[in-house]
C-alpha cells in the first residue's frame, strides 16, 4: 500500500537512466544527422521541458526541429548509437506529469514538422462512401477542425473537448468526449498510420497492415513509435447544434438516464440517441466556481435553486447533451424533437438549461475556457488533473464515497462524470479498461490560483492520493486515463493481464527502449 501512495508524489526527475556523456553526445549527433533536413538547437526552449501540469520540470539536452518522417528516423537510429539517449516526441506538451518530456535527451517538437492536412475519397455525390484526411501527427486537431469546415465540408467524428492538442498526443492515450459513445475514442476512429518505430524504421500499418504496430500505437503512451501521419475517418459536418443541461439530484437517476441515453443507439431506437452525452458534478451551493452559477449555459439563464428536489446531497449531477441539426431544420421543429427524446428522463423539470450555437462554436466551447483562464492566471498554474475509468459496477459507490464526501466542496475546476461503451473501444490497441461493458469516465479537472490564493499543490496532490487509495480500500474497479506510475512494476499493475503483450510489443518495436521516457515504463537499455 505505501508502495501504492509513493506513485503519485511528484517525485525529482531519476538520476540514474539517462545522464549522456557530455563528450560522447555532440560527436554523436553530428556525424550521425549531417543529413538531417531539419534542426537541432542545444539551447533548447524551455518550454519543451515543461507542461500543462505545471508539476515536473526537465532539461532536454537538445530540441529537434524534424522537417520530415525521415529526419524522425534518422534521430532515433542516431540516438540508438548512443548507450543512453532517449527520444520523446512532444505534441502540444499537455500532458500532466511530464509524459512527453526526455531528461538529458532529444524532444522532438512534432508542431515543427510539415503537418499537412489531405482529404482521401472524394467518392459520387451520393453521401453514403467513407471519407477520411490525412494529418500529420504534430497538427491541433482545432487546426484540423479549420481545416474540415473551411474546405472539406466534412469533419472527425469523434473529438477531445479541448483542441489544442495533437492528432499523435491523443491517439498515444484515447481522446475521448461526449460522441465517444456512438463513435468510440478518436483511437477507434484511425485506418492508417505512419510510425517512426523505437528501431528507427518508417512503416504504414493498419488493421489489416502491420497490425501489431498499429494497435500497439494507439494508445500506446508513445512506447512503440512516432506517429507522424493518421488517417481519419470523417463525416458530414452539420450546421448547428442544440447544447442542453438538465439536473439531477439522485445520483442514481442521473446515472440510470445518461446510461439510458447512451445505450439507445445499440437498441435500435435511434430517434432517442442524442449527438454528444456528457455529465458532471457540482456542488450543491451558490459558489461561483464550483456551485450552481457554473451550470447556465447561457448569461440570460439564472440557476434557481429553489426547484432543486429535496434532497439534502452536498453535490448535485448535471446531465449535458447535445443534438446537431442542419441549418435549414427551424428551432420549432427541434424543440419537439428534443422534448420528445426528454419525455423519458427523470431530471428537475424547471432546471433544463440549453442554448443553439454553430457546430464549430459547440466544438470549442472550451477554446473560450481557456481564454477566460489565461485571463484569470489559471492556465499557467500546476494542473494536478486525475482521470479515472471506473466500471458500472462500482460508480454508485464512487459517488458516495468521493464525490459526497472526499469533494463534497468541489476542486476549482469540473469534475466530469459520464458513461462510455467498451464495444466502441477495440480492445486490440494498448489502452486498459475496468471490467464490464459500461464505464464512466470520472474527470477531475482542477484550476486553482496560485498559493496562497489558491490550495498548496501538495494539498491537491494528496487528495488525488486519497480518492485513489479510497478506491483502492473499497475495492473500487478502476483504471486511470493519462496514466501516471513511477516504474514497471506499477504499470505492470496497471496493465494486468495485457502487461505481457505489451512488453513483447516494446521488444519488438523499441528494444532499446529509446522513446518516450517521461512515461517511466522502461529504462533505455544499451
Ligand atoms: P503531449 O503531452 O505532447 O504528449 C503526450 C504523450 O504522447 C507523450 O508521451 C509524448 O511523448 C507522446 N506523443 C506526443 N506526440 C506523439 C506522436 N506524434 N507520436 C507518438 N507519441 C506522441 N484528453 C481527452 O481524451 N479528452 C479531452 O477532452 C481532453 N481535454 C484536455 C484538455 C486540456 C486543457 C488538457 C491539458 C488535456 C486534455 N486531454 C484530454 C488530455 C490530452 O489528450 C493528453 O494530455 C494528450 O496527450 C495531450 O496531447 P499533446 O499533443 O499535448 O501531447
Amino acid at each position: 500500500m505505501i508502495a501504492f501512495l509513493e506513485r503519485f508524489v511528484p517525485e525529482p526527475e531519476p538520476t540514474e537512466p539517462l545522464q549522456p556523456d557530455p563528450e560522447q553526445k555532440p560527436t554523436l549527433l553530428l556525424t550521425d544527422l549531417v543529413d538531417l533536413q531539419g534542426t537541432i538547437n542545444f539551447t533548447s526552449p524551455t518550454h519543451l521541458g515543461k507542461d500543462f501540469g505545471g508539476i515536473h520540470e526537465t532539461k532536454p539536452l537538445a530540441a529537434i526541429h524534424a522537417a520530415v518522417t525521415e529526419d524522425i528516423a534518422r534521430v532515433i537510429k542516431s540516438a540508438s548509437r548512443s548507450p543512453i539517449l532517449t527520444v520523446a516526441a512532444r505534441g502540444n506538451g499537455h500532458s500532466i506529469n511530464g509524459q512527453a518530456m526526455a531528461h538529458n535527451g532529444l524532444v522532438i517538437d512534432m508542431q515543427k514538422m510539415d503537418n499537412r492536412i489531405q482529404l482521401i475519397g472524394s467518392g459520387s455525390g451520393s453521401g453514403s462512401e467513407l471519407r477520411y484526411v490525412d494529418v500529420g501527427g504534430g497538427v491541433l486537431w482545432e487546426d484540423l477542425l479549420t481545416r474540415c469546415v473551411k474546405e472539406f465540408g466534412y469533419g472527425p467524428r469523434s473529438w477531445t473537448d479541448y483542441l489544442g492538442l495533437t492528432i499523435g498526443g491523443t491517439l498515444s492515450n484515447a481522446g475521448i468526449s461526449g460522441q465517444a459513445f456512438r463513435f468510440g475514442p478518436q483511437i477507434s476512429n484511425v485506418s492508417e498510420l505512419e510510425v517512426v518505430t523505437g528501431k528507427g524504421d518508417i512503416v504504414v500499418c493498419s488493421n489489416t497492415q502491420c497490425s501489431e504496430l498499429f494497435f500497439s500505437v494507439l494508445g500506446g503512451l508513445g512506447q512503440f513509435g512516432i506517429i507522424t501521419r493518421a488517417q481519419i475517418l470523417l463525416q458530414p459536418i452539420p450546421h448547428k447544434v442544440r447544447w442542453i443541461r438538465l439536473i439531477y439530484a439522485e445520483f442514481d437517476e442521473f446515472a440510470s438516464d445518461a446510461e439510458f441515453v447512451i445505450t439507445r443507439e445499440d437498441s435500435g431506437d435511434d430517434d432517442d440517441s442524442f449527438d454528444y452525452v456528457e455529465g458532471f458534478a457540482f456542488v450543491n451551493s451558490n459558489d461561483p466556481v464550483n456551485g450552481w452559477p457554473s451550470v447556465p449555459l447561457g448569461s440570460n439563464q439564472l440557476f434557481d435553486p429553489t426547484q432543486i428536489p429535496e434532497s439534502g446531497n452536498p453535490v448535485l449531477y448535471c446531465l449535458e447533451l447535445a443534438l446537431n441539426y442542419r441549418g435549414q431544420d427551424d428551432v420549432a421543429s427541434i424543440d419537439k424533437t428534443v422534448a420528445h427524446k426528454l419525455q423519458q428522463l427523470r431530471f428537475a423539470r424547471d432546471l433544463k438549461f440549453e442554448i443553439d450555437l454553430s457546430y464549430v462554436e459547440f466544438i470549442l466551447r472550451v477554446k473560450r475556457v481557456e481564454q477566460e483562464a489565461k485571463a484569470n492566471g489559471i492556465w499557467d498554474t500546476p494542473h494536478p488533473w486525475l482521470n479515472i475509468f471506473v466500471s458500472k459496477h462500482d460508480i454508485g459507490e464512487f459517488n458516495r464515497l468521493i464525490f459526497k464526501k472526499i469533494l463534497k466542496n468541489g476542486i476549482g475546476g469540473p469534475m466530469l462524470i459520464y458513461p462510455l461503451l467498451k464495444n466502441k473501444w477495440d480492445l486490440r490497441t494498448s489502452v486498459v479498461l475496468p471490467e464490464g461493458e459500461i464505464f464512466y469516465l470520472v474527470a477531475l479537472l482542477r484550476f486553482s490560483l496560485p498559493y496562497p490564493k489558491g490550495p498548496p499543490l501538495e494539498d491537491m496532490i494528496a487528495q488525488n492520493q486519497e480518492i485513489l487509495q479510497c478506491c483502492m480500500t473499497n475495492g473500487i474497479d478502476f483504471k486511470l486515463y493519462l496514466p501516471h506510475y513511477r516504474n514497471g512494476e506499477q504499470w505492470e499493475t496497471h496493465f494486468g493481464k495485457q502487461w505481457p503483450r505489451f512488453v513483447e510489443m516494446k521488444a519488438g518495436f523499441d528494444p532499446m527502449a529509446i522513446l518516450a521516457p517521461g512515461q517511466r515504463i522502461f529504462s533505455r537499455t544499451r
